[in-house]
């Protein structure tokens, strides 16, 4: 199957006179005939359902599905996006161990890793977005035990060099965790560029519809554990009867530890309802990801060429560092967000922005409908204009999430806003 075929109907495939819809599955428990059965369950050596913090037949059709869309051997949807990522780190790192960490990342995930992870005794290492073969090589030690880096920032939108951060990884025994939230697997695929471990914020693009919360993580299962530096993974683990996951899952031992281990510990699951949301939010993927892209490169081209307008930030546009980068890993379009500085300050692009009907002042970006954010004013407002420019963020930059609305329509509205300041 096409990926625009698995966005619609990989996953579920209903037998003889089951509902042709994904059904909900809203039960935490599952009933057994015997004793014996589900013990069985719980040692690991039959498959099927007996808790829903454990796995869900909604959820595992829905898994399957993204499993399908980024060319995985497992998946697993968690709660939120902050969940996955979290899960992602600490199902092969303990204290003690240490991440390099691309710096221009969600400031969710930068505040999990630098400050809650931190305090947990993982250690982090920030490197600049493109850092060089050499610069990124540098930054392991003897304890690193994973990269992490998102293939297309947010806000800052820098497009991660995915062949060479997975080279300088597998270099030095470690997997290449990448955060796919932006681009999605319509867009790009990391697994095909070497990357080992996806994670998504489901709340955004592959949703679609700002309805519900999630996240997932993907394992490629083609990364080999057996290199001596994650025991959790091919020693026994004591608190599941001594299994050795690499042993008795193979390929989907990450993935399948992930489960059994850390979502039994930490209770972190999608609720039925959300992923059958989300499922129905999948279906139309492939359609709206070409749609954002084709209005957002429109809406940065007018930008560009508006007077108002200071600087335009969007990978596809000729004049941009990733531009070449872009092409390579997302030639059929990056995502619909794009930031942009208002000509003046931090009181103009405020004003620019009060003055939009048809795109609203929104903290969400990625669904179907346009919005935009003022980050100085909103959710970096307690820091000084020096403090922005240190963190990166300009203090007329606004953040617009270009949705899937005729897209005269979209630049008619900035255009009238923009005719204020
Ligand atoms: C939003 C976001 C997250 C966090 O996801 P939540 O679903 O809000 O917890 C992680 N990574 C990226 C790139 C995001 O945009």
């Amino acid at each position: 199957m096409k990926i625009n075929t698995k966005c619609v109907q990989a996953g579920y495939e209903p037998k003889n006179g089951e509902p042709r819809v994904l059904p909900i599955v809203q039960s935490t428990t599952y009933a057994y005939d015997s004793a014996e059965t589900m013990g069985k369950l719980f040692d690991l050596e039959a498959d099927g359902f007996f808790y829903t913090r454990l796995a869900n037949p909604t959820l595992d059709n829905v898994e399957k599905k993204i499993a399908a869309l980024e060319g995985g051997v497992g998946a697993m949807l968690t709660s939120a996006g902050q969940a996955a990522s979290l899960i992602s780190i600490t199902n092969i790192c303990k204290t003690g161990d240490h991440v390099i960490c691309a710096a221009a990342i969600y400031g969710g995930t930068f505040n999990l890793f630098n400050k809650t992870l931190r305090d947990l005794g993982i250690e982090f290492s920030f490197v600049d977005p493109a850092a060089s073969e050499e610069e990124l090589n540098n930054a392991f030690k003897e304890n690193t035990r994973a990269v992490f880096t998102e293939t297309l920032s947010n806000p800052s939108l820098d497009v991660c060099d995915l062949e060479l951060y997975a080279k300088c990884a597998h270099a030095h025994g470690c997997p290449l965790i990448v955060d796919n939230t932006f681009a999605t697997p319509v867009n790009c695929r990391p697994f095909e560029w070497g990357a080992d471990i996806i994670v998504h914020s489901t709340s955004k693009y592959l949703d679609g519809h700002a309805v519900a919360l999630g996240g997932c993580i993907v394992d490629s299962g083609n990364f080999d554990w057996n290199n001596g530096k994650y025991p959790m993974l091919t020693t026994p683990d004591e608190t599941y009867h001594g299994v050795t996951y690499t042993e008795h899952f193979g390929k989907a031992a990450y993935i399948a530890k992930a489960r059994v281990h850390l979502m039994r510990d930490l209770g972190t699951q999608m609720a039925p309802q959300n992923a059958f949301l989300l499922n129905l939010g999948i279906e139309t993927l492939h359609l709206r990801m070409a749609r954002h892209c084709e209005n957002a490169l429109k809406v940065a081209k007018f930008l560009e060429s508006n007077p108002k307008v200071d600087w335009v930030n969007f990978p596809e546009l000729e004049s941009n560092k990733y531009f070449k980068l872009a092409k390579k890993y997302m030639p059929q379009g990056t995502c619909g967000v794009i930031s942009f500085g208002v000509k003046g300050g931090k009181a103009e692009a405020a004003k620019m922005m009060e003055a939009l009907k048809l795109a609203k002042i929104v903290v969400h970006v990625a669904d179907a409908r346009t919005c935009v954010l003022h980050p100085a004013s909103t959710t970096h407002r307690q820091l000084t204009d020096e403090q922005l420019l240190d963190a990166g963020i300009m203090p007329n930059m606004i953040r617009l999430s270009v949705g899937i609305e005729d897209v005269d329509d979209i630049i008619a509205d900035l255009s009238q806003a923009l005719e204020t300041v």
